[in-house]
């Protein structure tokens, strides 16, 4: 009788209509999922542009989705209206003092925690099934964790907890029985490639890199370009961290390494093509020499959506991308040489122990200086190759060592001139 109860409702969109006329969070929640197969989730940096994005996806499934809690850094003017609008059952905010203010404002519409631990808390005891990691930076490493360690599924966006931890990432992810699904668009494309295939028939995989705004500009030309200049994507819309990355190409160095952990492939078997089109969000090549693609318009929304809806596809009306009027794909080898950040990010993926932790954590600092105009572009991959050479590698690391190790390098090289 239940069954054929949960078939009638299961499309009928005045159901869930009727579930939010119900006040009480937990009730509403306990309502959908009762009757509808209803996932729960979690955004980590709900205000960012993964964050937002994922928001819109999570909008086009009515009752196929429910937002448990959402977390930001310091933006609480974006959150206000996120809180009216999804009705999380808790939100955390970094920033103390602005945690405080937005309780007072939000008067009881949600618990309101706040802190680094508030966001570990969150990961760590709410009742969600996806966790959408989408914060920036080293700073989403310790909630993943945590979260990691409940076997909940990750949708991944937040590389930096690969790049730094990998290692210790995905034998907990093997130790709880963790899903981690990539959402960084040529890992999706990848992880869509694999389906079906074995991992022991992969020549190799092809990450696909569109070469930024300085596709044209030659070596020494990249020592004059603007902050503004950096921040203007061709293709796509990012946060300024990663955007600032695509530009100097850090960002494919890190997706090298975020690839390593995320498909057991050694990195002379990941490689590196420019594709200015940003169309093939990246490729695998088997051991007969086929090579599969994955391609779409450059938009988040759908590696996004299929991180949460894996193993299925859900039908949407996002634009499609338009083949003949695109009309021509190009690939190229990049310049090693130029893009300094890549080869930096080669190397630390061969050394290895903590290697990559010392390269994010220097990359962190030294971009935040070029967006604050207090270095030129060119600094930036000096600054990551003068911690290379002086901060201690550790071969081994445990996640306090990992802590460790970023908060003596951003010392390091905050401190340098
Ligand atoms: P944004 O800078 O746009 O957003 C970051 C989010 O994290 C914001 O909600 C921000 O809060 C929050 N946040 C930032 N720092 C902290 C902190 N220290 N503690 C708690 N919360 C914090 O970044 P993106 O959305 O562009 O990128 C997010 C991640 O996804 C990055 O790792 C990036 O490399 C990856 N990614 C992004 C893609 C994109 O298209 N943007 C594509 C592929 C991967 P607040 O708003 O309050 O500052
Ligand atoms: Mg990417």
């Amino acid at each position: 009788m239940s069954i054929v109860f949960a078939e009638i409702v299961r499309t009928d969109k005045l159901f869930i209509g009727f579930c939010s006329l119900i006040k009480r969070p937990f009730l509403r929640t306990f309502t959908l999922q009762l009757v509808i197969n209803m996932k729960r989730i979690l955004i980590l940096g709900s205000t960012g542009s993964i964050g937002i994005n994922a928001l819109n996806v999570i909008k086009q499934f009515p009752g196929k989705f429910q937002i448990e809690a959402l977390t930001v850094n310091t933006r609480i003017d974006l959150l206000e209206p996120q809180i009216d609008e999804f009705k999380p059952r808790l939100v955390v905010v970094k920033d103390d003092k602005l945690a405080l203010e937005l309780k007072k404002k939000v008067k009881g519409k949600c618990e309101v925690l706040k802190g680094i631990e508030g966001l570990c808390e969150a990961a760590a005891e709410c009742d969600y099934d996806i966790l959408i990691g989408a914060m920036v930076g080293f700073a989403g490493l310790a909630p993943t964790v945590e979260a990691i360690k409940r076997g909940k599924r990750i949708a991944l966006a937040n590389k930096e907890t690969l790049v730094v931890a990998g290692e210790l990432v995905t034998s907990l992810c093997r130790k709880h029985d963790t899903e981690l699904i990539p959402v960084d668009s040529e890992h999706s494309a990848i992880y869509q490639c694999l389906v079906g295939e074995n991992i022991n028939e992969v020549e190799k995989i092809i990450l696909t890199a569109s070469g930024g705004p300085f596709l044209n500009k030659t070596k020494s030309e990249l020592s004059n370009v603007t902050v503004d200049e950096a921040l203007n994507h061709p293709n796509w819309k990012m946060g300024n961290k990663i955007t600032i990355d695509s530009a100097s190409m850090m960002n494919k160095g890190l997706e090298v390494i975020e690839a390593h952990w995320l498909f057991g492939l050694p990195k002379e078997r990941i490689k590196v093509l420019i594709h200015p089109q940003s169309i093939v969000h990246s490729m695998v090549q088997f051991v007969d020499g086929s090579i599969k693609a994955q391609m779409g318009i450059p938009d988040m929304k759908l590696p996004i959506q299929y991180a949460l809806t894996y193993p299925e596809r859900f039908k949407n009306n996002f634009e499609r991308a338009d083949l003949p009027k695109i009309s021509s794909l190009t690939f190229f080898e990049p310049d090693f040489d130029k893009y300094e950040c890549l080869k930096l990010a080669f190397n630390a993926l061969e050394v290895g122990g903590t290697s990559p932790c010392i390269m994010n954590a220097a990359n962190e600092v030294a971009v935040d200086k070029f967006l604050k105009r207090k270095i030129k572009f060119s600094h930036i991959p000096e600054l990551i190759e003068t911690a290379l050479n002086k901060m201690e590698n550790h071969k081994a690391p445990d996640l306090d060592a990992i802590f460790e190790c970023d908060k003596e390098t951003r010392e390091f090289v905050t401190n340098l001139k």
